[in-house]
């Protein structure tokens, strides 16, 4: 007979669900067996033909989880939604498919753990640990969504064996980072012991043999001492008339192995391997039991704690003590009530449990507000220092008011509720945020006002050349510090262009009202409307006109109205308002703006004006105007390249504007030539020459060669215009050995 086949072959599904069923019958009487049998059916159809790695069929893992989910003490949706966890992420069957048989509430369920079994982990630093905790915790919105993964993480743990050693160790460490950790948020202590022992096999396999084998080897003396003991403690008791039912245990293996570690110890040296556990009716009931205990055995100083009086985080109560036993071994007492008991086993389940004893399905009917009161209840009770962190997880999970993304590397990102990729991408610098010219989740773009949902991996593309973030961005985002950034880069980098381009549309707006910029500077008309609008000098105005915040007819209007009020001290600036109503239609007369550095902008006057060092044009040079970010309007060369390039891109479409030399110029202007020749003795020094009989004013004059037997001399010269330039260059040009000269910028 091969039993390996039989036992791997003939695992009845149908009988280990008729076990799940009388386990039910013996814990309550209050479910739907009816409705259980209908989810199994549902799972076992769904799952028909898929097998687990150890040859069983898929729905033993189904049956074994909804088994577990009866034990931790979930009630009835639960146990359907643990028999259904798997079918949505493995079958074909959907959401809608379970909300239909059993309810919106199961199939929530289900879709929360399919949610959670989705998320990716590699592996953690602490802090990141910490967050992927809090993430699946704010995602299981339903506190039974994260039991339900608890208790099927749990099954796969246990038949861990049949996986890959690869799979053994990840899904182990995760265990070990991840759930363990959250079974003991929740207070579940027999799960995470469970998940914790589990993990250690595959994680120090080594270790974890070592203390295996060295209990194994003690037990018989251990089981000798175990129950001497309590045989002691048990008749002592009895004899001061208190109820009471002892349990004794060999503590977790990982608990031993930690102890190892942190003291430094081998096996041999740690003693108090036993706990025992007295549980009675009332909490004098525990002080009565310790006073017995303290006065039966000697007690290790140091090692008494009240958990009653305060309770761990996790809701945790029970008085500890650690006492020397009659062969001189210590052991540890923890004595603490039925209800104190169920608490300390099953956390939050527990809640579930009583209710469940108590009134069939009002447990859950009540609400989950009713859930989380309780909890909140319990947790601000708490004094211990970690309280808070409890709190704050178990907060994220009942007001829902966070959502937790991946960065592409894997990190988790912690933002309001309800946020946007963009304030992602300012979550992680303000430079991602300004150079954002698109998002991708999961894989997929996704336009800025996508809604991130918990999990959801974040990928921000940015490009130096971005055009910063716009006006709408700010109602898009919903972090306050989001919206800051937005507008720190609104108020610096663009100040000096909207000032600009607002300075256009109010002098166009005025223009059209047959007034000029000048017609309303004065104090006495603007001041009014700058108070109106609380800035505090023109420019805020212009910049507010230039973003948008404020419009130019409603600007030029109020400047209109307040320039009406001054009436009798303004009639020449009234009588052209008149005038230009009456030929609004007609040609107005172009307004000359004041020529800065030889530079008329067109429609404005005063503005920065800048020239650009990659062409430096002089008067005479076909020019265009480009609307930097903070430094103005700077002047081009038609032909330079750097202006081509910038033309040819669609982004910079609004940011040029017509500029033309004044009639008259005073000034000089600095430009650059390049000369090349043939390197040979002299070369320079004859550019020189040519340069001092022109009387030309050089700055800056430089040689270097740039290959075999050539060189480049670049001057940099003061001219009037390009005509004198011209003059220069051609003079250049006759030296011996000079192959050309050519202006920067080409
Ligand atoms: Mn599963």
């Amino acid at each position: 007979m091969d039993t390996q086949n039989q036992k791997n072959n003939t695992v009845d599904p149908d009988a280990l669900f008729e076990e799940l069923v009388r386990k039910i019958r013996e814990n309550t009487h209050n479910m739907d067996l009816g409705r259980i049998r209908a989810a199994y059916e549902m799972a076992r159809m769904a799952h028909s033909g898929q097998k687990r790695k150890d040859g069983s069929p898929y729905v033993t893992h189904c049956i074994a989880a909804a088994d577990i989910s009866v034990d931790i003490g979930l009630d009835e949706e639960s146990i359907i939604a643990a028999l259904l966890h798997d079918v949505i992420e493995d079958t074909s069957l959907t959401h809608d498919d379970i909300a239909k048989q059993f309810g919106t509430a199961v199939a929530d369920i289900v879709e929360g753990v399919t949610k959670l079994t989705r998320v990716q982990y590699t592996s953690k630093e602490d802090e990141q640990a910490e967050n992927l905790r809090k993430m699946l915790l704010a995602m299981s919105k339903d506190i039974r969504v994260i039991l339900i993964k608890i208790a099927d993480r749990l099954h796969n743990m246990r038949t861990m064996a049949y996986q890959s050693p690869d799979k053994q160790k990840s899904k182990s460490l995760e265990t070990m980072e991840i759930y363990a950790p959250i079974a003991h948020r929740l207070g579940m202590q027999r799960a995470k012991w469970e998940l914790e022992d589990l993990s250690l096999q595959y994680l120090d396999p080594e270790g974890y043999k070592e203390i295996t084998d060295n209990l194994t080897r003690r037990m018989p003396e251990l089981e000798r001492f175990m129950d001497s003991m309590k045989a002691k403690i048990q008749t002592r008791l009895e004899a001061e008339g208190v109820q009471c039912t002892i349990y004794c245990r060999i503590k977790h293996v990982y608990s031993i192995y930690r102890k190892m570690f942190a003291q430094k110890l081998d096996i041999n040296g740690i003693f108090d391997l036993c706990a025992f556990r007295v549980i009675v009716d009332s909490i004098p009931d525990c002080y009565n039991v310790l006073g017995i205990i303290h006065d039966m055995f000697k007690p290790v100083p140091g090692r008494f704690k009240d958990y009653i009086s305060t309770p761990k985080p996790n809701m945790y109560q029970s008085v500890h003590t650690t006492v020397i036993g009659s062969e001189g071994i210590p052991f540890e007492v923890q004595i603490r009530t039925w209800e104190m008991h169920y608490t300390a086993e099953y956390g939050v389940a527990a809640h579930w449990k009583y209710k469940m004893g108590a009134s069939a399905n009002t447990a859950l009917r009540d609400g989950d507000e009713t859930t989380f009161a309780w909890v909140r209840r319990l947790l601000e009770s708490q004094q211990e220092s970690d309280a808070s962190d409890f709190f704050y997880n178990m907060k994220v999970d009942m007001f829902a008011d966070e959502v937790f993304v991946f960065s592409p590397k894997g990190d988790v990102i912690n933002l309001p509720a309800g946020a946007t990729p963009i304030d992602f991408a300012y979550n992680i610098h303000s430079d991602i945020g300004n150079r954002m010219v698109g998002a991708k989740v999961n894989g997929r773009i996704v336009t800025y006002d996508y809604v991130l949902q918990n999990g959801d991996i974040v990928e921000i593309r940015t490009s130096k050349s971005a055009p910063g973030p716009s006006r709408d961005w700010l109602n898009t985002a919903k972090s306050n510090s989001a919206r800051t950034k937005i507008k720190q880069w609104f108020k610096k980098e663009r100040r000096e262009e909207n000032i600009i381009r607002g300075r256009a549309m109010l002098e166009d707006e005025l223009r059209h009202n047959g007034l000029t910029l000048d017609d309303v500077s004065d104090d006495a008309v603007c001041s009014p409307m700058l108070k109106r609008f609380s800035f505090t000098c023109m420019d805020d105005m212009f910049a507010a006109i230039g973003y948008g915040g404020l419009t130019a007819t409603r600007a030029c209007n109020r400047l209109r109205d307040e320039l009406k009020n001054q009436e009798p001290k303004r009639k020449t600036a009234l009588d052209k308002v008149s005038e230009a109503a009456g030929r609004r239609e007609s040609h107005a007369p172009k307004k000359e703006g004041k020529a800065v550095h030889g530079i008329l902008v067109e429609g404005l006057s005063n503005c920065l004006v800048k020239f650009s060092r990659c062409c430096t044009p002089v008067p005479g040079d076909d020019i265009m105007g480009f609307i930097t970010r903070g430094q103005g309007v700077s002047i081009h060369r038609r032909d330079c390249v750097n202006c081509q390039q910038l033309l040819s891109n669609p982004e910079n479409n609004g940011r040029w504007v017509e500029v033309s030399w004044a009639g008259k110029i005073t000034e000089s202007y600095l430009t650059t030539i390049m000369i090349s020749a043939k390197d040979r003795n002299g070369m320079v020094m004859d550019v020189a020459t040519v340069l001092n009989s022109l009387n030309a004013k050089v700055h800056s004059l430089s040689a270097r060669t740039t290959g075999l037997n050539f060189g480049v001399v670049s001057v940099t010269l003061e001219v009037k215009d390009a005509a004198e330039l011209k003059y220069i260059t051609n003079k250049l040009s006759s030296i011996p050995g000079v192959n050309n000269v050519t202006r920067n910028g080409m």
